[in-house]
């Protein structure tokens, strides 16, 4: 199967009046995503929110079938949260660390979750990379042997930087040791395959802006069934814990525990949408179509004089990052904006533990519906 560009060029409004290479920070959405969210939102209007929701219970239940199909996991292990920085909260929160223990994490790790751990104050060992800018599979396995470790951290594809960190076998070395295994999957679910029995991994954060292409403010996180009892949400609420009586309450025992019973629920059935629609299109077509355009942008990139392209890893994702000598990040987006063409100046230093990151770039971050067009005219510009 591969991608109909133009079906789907024509199912996205906004490819009409952008070249929209910031997929990275928040996707276009395609028209049923729209029409879902606009459509439910002008139903509260006129009927009521209460009335709206149980009118719509199906397209709102949906979301779960939809999510779970996308990664391969149980309607019933999939929580809808408003973001996946708090996704990824709810889970880690959740764990009750013993004096000690510790959290492996790699050298790009995102910059809120590194702040939790502080907060916390848990112990954070941070894995080095190998040669090619990703885990260092050998290191990670030595640490795990060290012992002690409660849970592996790992940005599957981080924000700044076009690598994508080799989560299977990630997911292995965590099984053997018996560690929990947490995957930010931010910019990975949608834009590749991701299974959660493949990769093995206990709890999966992402959001639903990004190569989701859902609304703002949206987002989920998977937990594995028998992981589940282990994790007790930092907060809870009349939906995610149920009030038996006035001195006692017993908490979901599925993913549940982790949602609010006040939620976007234009959103959620938005979001299921948007998964539905990727699944479609296939997530295998839909990942190599992205790697033909980042790879012919990234090569286009690197011929012409002056740009250093920063990207590392064996395996790329459709996030390409680089900077032009002489000129700022800033005034290569802004240049771009004017001419129609969106971009994102990315912090590298911002995030992660590697004190030598560049402290900005400019990522052209590429979706299939990205056109070999829309890279000539940012290749012009440069
Ligand atoms: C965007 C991003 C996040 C945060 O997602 P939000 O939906 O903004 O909370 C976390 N991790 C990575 C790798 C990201 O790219």
């Amino acid at each position: 199967m591969t991608i109909d560009v133009a079906k789907v060029r024509n199912d996205t409004p906004g490819c009409a009046r952008v070249a929209h290479l910031n997929n990275a920070g928040c996707a276009l959405p395609p028209r049923p995503v729209m029409d879902a969210v606009t459509g439910h939102l002008e139903l509260e209007a006129m009927t009521g929110g209460y009335e709206a929701a149980t009118e719509n219970a199906q397209a709102v239940e949906r979301f779960y079938d939809a999510v779970a199909g996308l990664i391969g996991a149980r309607r019933d292990e999939i929580a809808y949260v408003e973001n996946a920085t708090r996704a990824w909260d709810m889970a880690f929160y959740g764990i009750a660390f013993a004096p000690g223990e510790r959290v492996l994490t790699t050298t790009n790790e995102y910059a809120s979750n590194a702040i939790a751990y502080m907060q916390r104050g848990v112990r954070v060992d941070v894995v080095p990379d190998d040669a090619d800018g990703t885990i260092d599979l050998d290191a990670l396995e030595a640490e795990l042997r060290k012992g002690g470790v409660r849970l592996v951290s790992l940005n599957h594809v981080p924000t700044s930087n076009g690598l994508i960190n080799p989560a299977a076998d990630v997911g292995r070395l965590c099984r053997e040791a018996g560690a929990l295994f947490l995957l930010d999957a931010c910019q990975s679910v949608g834009q590749l395959p991701v299974d959660v029995d493949e990769i093995g991994c206990d709890l999966l954060s992402a959001t639903g802006r990004k190569y989701l292409r859902g609304p703002r403010g949206t987002g989920f996180l998977y937990a594995r069934a028998d992981v589940l009892p282990q994790l007790e949400p930092p907060f809870l609420d009349n939906a995610s814990a149920i009030r038996h009586a006035p001195d006692r309450y017993e908490i979901q025992p599925d993913a549940k525990r982790f949602e609010t019973w006040e939620r976007f629920v234009a959103g959620q059935i938005g979001l299921g949408v948007a998964a539905d629609y990727a699944n479609a299109l296939g997530m295998n077509a839909i990942a190599s179509r992205i790697d033909i355009l980042a790879t012919l942008l990234r090569a286009e990139l690197a011929a012409k004089p002056g740009v250093t392209i920063h990207d590392q890893g064996v395996l790329r994702s459709g996030i390409v990052t680089f900077t032009v000598d002489g000129r700022t990040p800033a005034e290569i987006v802004e240049t771009a904006r004017a001419r129609g063409i969106n971009l994102n100046v990315s912090k590298p230093r911002q995030h992660g533990y590697d004190p030598d990151a560049l402290d900005a770039v400019v990522r052209a971050s590429v979706h299939y519906y990205n056109t070999e067009d829309e890279l000539e005219r940012l290749l012009a510009l440069i």
